[in-house]
């Protein structure tokens, strides 16, 4: 062997050790935030979740992921409402899995406005909507572009999470409830649904079903936040929030919820791009690409 060759090979060996994580793109990740929220508002039976679905589908394709869509429909308020989970697998040969889920529709309604005459106007969603789906589509590009050496990754986009009644739990997590209750498939060994993690402010207390449910995933996912240096990962467990790991924890999957729901503007037409960071998608973003490509 040359001398050459085999400080090259050095210098290989240990750029490789540096790191055996991929990086997680923060401004690639808040450019799908800002895309979802160009296209309009995307609740359910407006021209904006249509283009919205287009847009995840398409972004899925491009990293060759196999795509389902999981069509139901459901009545609420006495209407029938149309639905679409998305679904994306990323090499299905692996047994051992990871799902992540995050919603893709918005609010109908901005009801956590001060002036009432503002309360049938549909919410832009940035935070509540775009920000889970955005760090979904950055995985799915790292994803699909190094194989993780443990876990095979499922995707799902969840339609109606967001068009519930206050109180009346039965209202909200439509999307998720009907592909809880349809899964036929082996279980994930974690499931993980992010929700509102772009606030510029973030925050992430432990959600109380999810430690109710699966304390280990939660300590695992913490203590990749707590080595990373992430302190926007909070150890206290506080509110617990119906949010669409509900169903599949209902449904036994060992599931848990990241979720910042100290947001002072939710359910406001103030939930726009501006009031997020892509650094908030990078602390949530990288906890998860770490919990993917870990080795042991
Ligand atoms: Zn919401």
């Amino acid at each position: 062997m040359n001398k050459l060759l085999l400080i090259s090979l050095l210098i290989v060996a240990i750029t490789s050790c540096a790191s055996n994580y991929p990086d997680f793109d923060a401004e690639s990740a808040f450019s799908h935030l800002e895309k979802q929220c160009d296209l309009g508002v995307r609740y359910p039976g407006s021209d904006g979740i249509e283009l919205c679905r287009e847009y995840i589908i398409n972004e899925l394709t491009k990293c060759n992921a196999k795509v389902e869509s999981q069509k139901f429909s459901v009545v609420l308020n006495g209407e029938e409402i149309y639905g679409e989970n998305i679904i994306a697998s990323f090499y299905p040969q692996m047994s051992r899995r990871i799902l992540f889920g995050a919603h893709y529709d918005t609010r109908p309604w901005a009801d956590k406005e001060e002036d009432k005459s503002l309360h049938n106007i549909p919410i832009p969603g940035a935070n509540d909507g775009a920000s889970g789906v955005a760090v979904l589509l950055e995985l799915a590009e790292i994803v699909a572009a190094e194989q993780p050496a443990q876990f095979g990754v499922d995707l799902v986009f969840f339609d109606l999470e967001d068009s519930g009644t206050y109180g009346d739990n039965e209202t909200w997590c439509l999307g998720s409830s009907f592909f809880a209750e349809h899964y036929t498939k082996p279980k994930p060994e974690k499931a993980i649904v992010i929700d509102m993690i772009g606030d510029a402010d973030l925050s992430i207390n432990i959600e109380h079903f999810s430690y109710h449910n699966s304390p280990n995933l939660v300590r695992e996912v913490w203590n990749i936040a707590d080595k990373l240096e992430y302190s926007e990962f909070k150890s206290r467990i506080e509110t617990q929030i119906y949010d669409d790991h509900y169903p599949l924890i209902a449904a036994g999957f060992n599931a848990i919820d990241i979720i910042d729901f100290e947001y002072p503007v939710w359910h406001t037409l103030e939930d726009t791009p501006d009031k997020c960071s892509p650094h908030s998608l990078k602390v949530v973003g990288q906890t998860m690409i770490n919990l993917i490509y870990q080795e042991k």
